[in-house]
């Protein structure tokens, strides 16, 4: 039986799908804003854990590509303290694959692969239970009928009203990204400093990770709790400005450290929204949900892991759903997926309060525990 598919949103949940749709040989419409794979940075790595985003990618047929590029010396991690005196120094054991790095951009193109992605296609609304299926309507105009309309268009989804009234809210933490190109080169104290993989420094109500991508690029991410305005009175786009705030709140902290903020080229603010931890809806037959879509928590390494994971099972699902059966099988999947999440979205939740919180050490002990497979317990404490 081959139900009409789409999904909307070409990022590691849509693609994921797709993908192992199209291995199945069931078609699927992947429908995705941008206008083109490249029309926008893709970001920095994401780190897929073994039980999850590799379990999908194995399910989608690219496990072996996917360890072919990965990274898994960016398990390595170094947690500093404000003054620059290294806590932890964990490096991955040889042959440990638990928590590889890839590039976005990488991951994307390995997934894209052999699928037909409509580029430029976005999504306005979607309405379910229209007698002939799912209606999608488009920022064009125009508008097309599925079985199936499969949300993966991220934080702000745009079929995600069509399930549920949901919308994400603040987590009190703010985000400002920033990088720097070529560090082997141009900067090879930071390169030393930040290792092969990534390092954090935890400081009263702020934190500052700075994590290796490839080809000697690095994206430093500065997170510190602040009000939601805290980027609304800045312009991004005025580097300086942005540069001497974010000195100011970090005042005080290590010089090679701060160095990472005197030497980053532009920076850009990210505030953290997430969703209700337990966010479930009414089953709409028609439509559902996957990803940041359903489930947008705090990024600390499973947002991708869990939209892949369930991306690809729903996918299976689908492929294994008889004629009549495709509606009971995306339910079945949703009240999987929401147990799934909500674990991870208290856990992931409890894990930022840690992280930027009043007490730094609380954020040592959240990796203490954590205990990461990769760590070599052999470096400085
Ligand atoms: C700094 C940072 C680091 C992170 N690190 C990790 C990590 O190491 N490991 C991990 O597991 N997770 C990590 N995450 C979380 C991870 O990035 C997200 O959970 C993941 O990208 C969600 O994938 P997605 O496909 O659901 O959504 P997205 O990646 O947001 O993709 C959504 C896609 O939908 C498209 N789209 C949006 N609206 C429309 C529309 N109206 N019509 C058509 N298309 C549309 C977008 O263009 C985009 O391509 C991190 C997040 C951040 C912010």
């Amino acid at each position: 039986m081959r139900h009409r598919i789409a999904v909307v949103g070409g990022g590691p949940a849509g693609l994921t799908f797709a993908r192992v749709l199209h291995r199945h040989g069931h078609p699927v419409t992947v429908l995705e804003r941008d206008p083109a794979p490249d029309a926008r940075p893709p970001g920095g790595m994401l780190d897929l854990h073994e039980g999850m985003g590799q379990r999908a990618l194995d399910k989608a047929g690219v496990l072996a590509e996917f360890r072919a590029l990965s990274r898994p010396e960016g398990q390595a991690l170094r947690i500093l303290d404000v003054d620059g005196t290294v806590l932890r120094d964990w490096k991955p054991r040889p042959g440990d694959r638990a928590n590889p790095e890839i590039d976005r951009g990488q991951l994307r193109d390995l997934l894209l692969g052999p699928l037909d992605v409509q580029w430029g296609r976005s999504v306005t609304e979607v309405v379910p239970g229209t007698g002939d299926g799912a209606l999608v309507r488009f920022a064009d105009g125009r508008q097309e009928t599925f079985d199936l309309v499969v949300g993966a268009d991220g934080a702000w989804s745009r079929v995600r009203p069509a399930v549920s009234s949901a919308t994400p809210h603040y987590t009190g933490v703010t985000m400002v990204e920033t990088s720097l190109d070529d560090i082997d080169v141009r900067h090879p104290d930071l390169a030393r400093l930040i290792g092969d993989g990534s390092l954090a420094v935890y400081g009263v109500n702020r934190a500052l990770v700075a994590q290796r991508n490839s080809g000697g690029h690095v994206k430093v991410y500065v997170q510190f709790r602040a009000p939601l305005d805290w980027h609304q009175s800045l312009d991004p786009a005025d580097t300086e400005a942005v540069r001497s705030s974010l000195l100011a709140l970090y005042d005080g902290w290590a010089a090679p450290v701060l160095d990472l903020l005197h030497r980053a080229a532009a920076f850009a603010p990210r505030p953290l929204y997430v969703l209700p931890v337990s966010h479930t809806w009414t089953h709409v037959p028609g439509v559902t949900l996957l990803g940041d879509a359903a489930h947008l928590m705090p990024p600390l390494g499973v947002g991708a892991n869990l939209a892949m994971l369930g991306a690809a099972e729903l996918a299976e699902s689908i492929t294994a759903a008889g004629p009549g059966e495709l509606d009971a099988a995306v339910r079945a999947f949703e009240e999987e997926l929401w147990v799934r999440a909500a674990r991870w979205a208290t856990m992931t939740t409890a894990g930022l309060e840690r992280l930027v919180s009043q007490d730094p050490a609380e954020a040592v002990a959240l990796f203490d525990e954590v205990q990461r497979p990769a760590e070599d317990r052999s470096g400085s404490r």
